[in-house]
């Protein structure tokens, strides 16, 4: 069938929003490394249409590349060059179904943006737990289905584990409707959790129920100043023991990338008069009424916690200075920096952007093991290392250390590669949280474990064995 008569079958079975022209936001990623073509961009707004879209989709053998928010930093959602597959971007199958206060969970629509969700939530006195930079444009779908991280995992999880059921449409176009809210369920496969990560080769997530939880009666974020990375290890190990399980993010931000953060948004606080070689930004929350009784100078019993412990870790010199935040308002002037790194740093220039996570005992050695050889052989790269050092995923982005001098660009398979091979060798993992999409097939390959990888393979076979879902993301 040819590309004007399968569109007219389209447009004929289905009543959805179908775009051919004034496409081309949708076919590149957000970083502008993948573009790609399509037939057409649909847009369904209710579960049935995209069912029908995708039977007939099935029937006539065209590929589907599913888009959420097109925020993924691995090319998933970008379709690729043949121009033979449709496009559904989920960003109209986006309402809120509902809330439940007493059971803490909510029930969305995949095409529904992570800050409605976020507002949403914190309108009812609660907490969405999935929580990340791309907040304003990336949907819940494609949270789901990239297993997001962000800067709340090491309170609340990740992604997988906060999803309590999912309702999707299968690559045959069958609706699965397994959309519980019971956070007990031992009812024979938990499907829901094969669907969290696998990047739209398996089905398109058209809703899914996810655990909320209190919401913080008060925050206190602050700027840590440390030495190195072995200080900031036993730093997040003592915040644990001492602050009574209060700590919502735990983040690392290193000199070169804090300078790039501040060169390109200049009008950004600036927590120490000179930036310091490391730098953590820690989130402390309680959810205690208890906390906020205040003493004779004013001050929280909060507050004055939190200055205590981190005057404590000041005697005790593992850590140098913190600046600790006195209001809202100088709380998001933190953030501001943290949440700026990403973009500061596609504005800077080429960067070699490397997701991976280590086991935290193992961060230290990998952190000094990695440099030396780095330093070593590559003399020209600048090691910009930020993340979320509490769960152990550092964003690990190599760039030039004299833009005049490009290296990294030419340089990348090998600087990738001698990056990998270390965090293979601390037992570690090459893609963190932004998933595996275009941009890591051949890596899956080498470092996943053989049978563990042929098995994700028998179980994409059986599920889509027409090969329709996202084809040419995760392997090829
Ligand atoms: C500034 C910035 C900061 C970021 N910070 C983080 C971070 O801290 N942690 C993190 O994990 N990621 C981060 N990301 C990456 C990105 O935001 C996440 O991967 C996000 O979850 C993608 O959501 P999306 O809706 O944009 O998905 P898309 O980019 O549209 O799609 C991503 C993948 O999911 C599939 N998909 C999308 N929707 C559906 C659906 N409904 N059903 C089935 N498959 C679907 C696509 O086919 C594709 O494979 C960041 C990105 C940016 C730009």
């Amino acid at each position: 069938m040819n590309d004007s008569k399968l569109l007219e079958t389209f447009q004929l079975a289905v009543k959805s929003k179908i775009l051919i022209e004034g496409i081309e936001q949708y076919l590149s990623d957000w970083r502008g490394v993948y573009q790609g073509k399509t037939k057409f961009v649909i847009f369904p707004q209710t579960t049935l249409e995209v069912s029908k879209v995708v039977k007939l989709a099935n029937k006539f053998n065209v590929p589907i590349v599913p888009q959420g928010g097109n925020t993924g930093l691995c090319g998933g959602a970008t379709p690729d060059k043949s121009g033979n597959s449709i496009l559904i971007n989920l960003s109209k199958l986006n309402k809120i179904r509902s809330i439940d206060l007493l059971g803490n969970t909510i029930s969305v629509e995949g095409g529904c943006v992570l800050e409605t969700i976020l507002s949403e939530t914190d309108k009812n006195d609660r907490v969405f737990p999935i929580n990340l930079a791309a907040k304003g444009s990336c949907t819940v779908g494609g949270n789901l289905a990239t297993n997001a991280g962000g800067i709340n995992v090491l309170k609340y999880g990740l992604t997988r584990d906060l999803v309590l059921g999912v309702e999707v449409v299968l690559p045959t176009g069958e609706i699965i409707n397994n959309l519980t809210s019971l956070h007990k369920d031992n009812t024979g496969y938990a499907f829901h959790k094969i669907l969290v990560g696998s990047e739209g080769t398996l089905g398109i997530i058209t809703a899914a129920t996810i655990k909320i939880f209190q919401k913080p009666k008060a925050k206190i974020s602050s700027f840590i100043k440390v030495k190195n990375i072995n200080e900031s290890i036993k730093t997040l190990h003592s915040l644990q023991s001492y602050s009574g399980g209060n700590i919502e993010a735990f983040e690392i931000m290193s000199k070169p990338i804090l300078d790039i953060v501040h060169r390109q948004f200049p009008n950004l606080s600036k927590p120490f008069p000179e930036i310091p070689e490391l730098a953590l930004l820690v989130e402390f929350s309680t959810t205690s009424e208890l906390d906020l009784i205040t003493d004779s100078t004013g001050e929280t019993f909060f507050q004055n916690r939190i200055i205590e412990i981190m005057s404590m870790l000041i005697e005790n010199e593992l850590i140098e200075d913190a600046i600790i935040s006195k209001s809202e308002y100088q709380n998001k002037e933190l953030w501001d920096i943290r949440e700026n790194a990403n973009i500061a740093q596609m504005q800077e220039g080429f960067q070699l952007k490397l997701d991976i996570s280590i086991p935290i005992k193992e961060i230290s050695e990998f952190w000094s093991d990695t440099y030396n050889k780095i330093k070593l052989y590559h003399s020209n790269v600048k090691i910009c290392v930020f993340g979320h050092l509490g769960d152990g995923n550092l964003h690990y982005n190599l760039m030039d250390k004299n833009p005049e001098e490009p290296y990294v660009k030419e340089n990348q398979i090998i600087l990738k590669e001698l990056v990998y091979e270390q965090v293979s060798k601390f037992s570690g993992s090459f893609s963190a949280e932004h998933g595996i999409g275009q941009l890591k097939i051949n890596e899956l390959k080498k470092y996943k474990e053989k049978n563990t990888f042929d098995l994700i393979k028998r179980i994409k076979k059986s599920m889509d064995p027409k090969n329709i879902m996202n084809p040419g993301k995760i392997f090829y």
